[in-house]
């Protein structure tokens, strides 16, 4: 039997599928062509818009004798729609349970819950969850809805396949959730701790996380990612909105000045820092104004990155029962005005980097170049073929908006 798994969203997501695969791994599948495929697998997010449209694109050619399975987060609403088109719709909470309705799956032994199954990894990145759900419920968002209540997974198990995983040789470890800095709900581990903890491993490796919710952001995890010297210095922090308002109204607790102060002082403990950040243009009631005041604060805080969505209306959330009153034209333009802002200061921040000496992590190697990331997750590009998934050093001889070109140091 052959399986072929198409993913939409994030990078929780994405960890998703690789446990999907694992599962169909050991139940004795072999993963294929979609063409090939026996399963295929749909591993779907509603969180920026309609997931609909996409899959109906996708599934309508698929010959019917194949099947067809939905999972991801993915709202109820969209669930219904699509219940005619697929053969199973399945939680992807309940993975370790799909045996149950899938008679070609097998059981996994001792699989309490799907953080249990393993996921299908690539050297030199591994994405391991330590926490999974939402309880912050900002008014535009579905994640509370498909993914449920937050949920911490016990430190010890974090380790241990942070260990396994390290040992193996993977480089780049990333700790996910939808919102990191909440881990624990502050107990003990908080996540500052459970960061030390990993830091603590013995091995060469990164490691990075996301995402961090500005509400929750301590001066004690900016104290670890100072001293943990494998924490690397990139940081993504979702602003949302450059205007107190909009804020309010996305029930994001904290204020432009708030937010201000924690980039403050992450730059002043963590200089050179990276910064991305998460913007949504077009929410409900958006003026110009408070457009204005986002494009502002975007010029004043000088983003390294940005992933900027337009703002899409999610069945069930609070921000539904707002009139969605800006054009979808507007929110475009919008969008273009902060790509314009970003691109500016990106180009900046790269520059920055040039002439310095940087360490980088090689992903994919060719005979005449190789690409990677560095420590501050800049795409960094130099000549010549390397050893994927290994560590190196460059100086930075060109900058773009979008990345780095650099001069491979030997025997450094
Ligand atoms: N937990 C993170 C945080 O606190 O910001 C973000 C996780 S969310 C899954 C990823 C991003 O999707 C958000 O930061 C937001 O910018 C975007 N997003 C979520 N709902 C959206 C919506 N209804 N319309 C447009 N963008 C949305
Ligand atoms: Fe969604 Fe807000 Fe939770 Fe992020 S913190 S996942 S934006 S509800």
């Amino acid at each position: 039997m052959k399986y072929h798994i198409v993913t939409y969203g994030c990078q929780m997501n994405k960890n998703d599928s690789r446990r999907i695969m694992h599962l169909f791994d050991l139940s004795g599948f072999v993963e294929a062509s979609e063409e090939e495929a026996d399963f295929i697998i749909v591993n779907a997010c509603s969180v920026r818009g309609r997931v609909v449209d996409k899959i109906r694109g996708k599934i309508n050619n698929i010959p019917k004798e194949k099947t067809l399975i939905l999972t991801g987060c993915v709202l109820e609403s969209d669930m219904k729609e699509m219940r005619e088109k697929f053969d199973y719709i399945l939680k992807i909470k309940n993975l370790h349970q799909w045996h149950k309705k899938i008679k070609q799956l097998k059981k996994i032994t001792g699989g309490k819950d799907y953080f249990q199954i393993e996921a299908k990894r690539e050297k030199p990145t591994a994405h391991v969850p330590v926490m999974t759900g939402c309880d912050n419920f900002c008014s535009y968002c579905a994640v509370p809805y498909v993914r449920g209540r937050e949920r911490s997974r016990p430190a010890e198990e974090i380790i241990s396949e942070t260990s396994e995983l390290v040992e193996k040789g993977f480089k780049e470890i990333w700790l996910l959730g939808q919102n990191v800095n909440s881990y624990n709900k502050g107990k003990k581990p908080d996540f500052p701790d459970l960061l030390e903890k990993v830091n603590n491993l013995k091995g060469d490796f990164w490691i990075r996380f996301t995402s961090s919710h500005p509400k929750d952001f301590s001066d004690k995890l900016i104290e670890k990612m100072k001293n943990c010297e494998k924490v690397t210095d990139y940081l993504n922090l979702p602003l949302q909105s450059g205007d107190d308002e909009m804020l309010k109204k996305m029930n994001r607790p904290y204020n432009i000045e708030q937010y201000r102060k924690i980039v403050d002082k992450i730059r002043k403990e963590i200089p050179g820092i990276t910064l991305s950040t998460d913007i949504i243009v077009g929410f409900p009631g958006e003026t110009k104004k408070a457009f204005l005041n986002t494009k502002k604060i975007l010029k004043e805080i000088r983003f390294d990155m940005a992933y900027i969505a337009r703002y899409s209306p999610r069945p069930e959330t609070k921000a539904t029962q707002m009139e969605d009153n800006i054009t979808d034209k507007e929110k475009k333009e919008r969008a273009k005005e902060l790509t314009a802002v970003l691109k500016k200061t990106a180009l900046e921040k790269n520059r920055s980097k040039l002439g310095k000496k940087v360490r980088f992590l090689a992903y994919d190697s060719g005979k005449k170049s190789t690409t990677g990331k560095t420590e501050g997750y800049k795409t960094i590009k130099v000549e010549g073929g390397l050893k994927e998934g290994e560590f190196y050093k460059a100086e930075v001889v060109e900058a773009t908006s979008f990345g780095l070109k650099g001069k491979l140091i030997k025997n450094d």
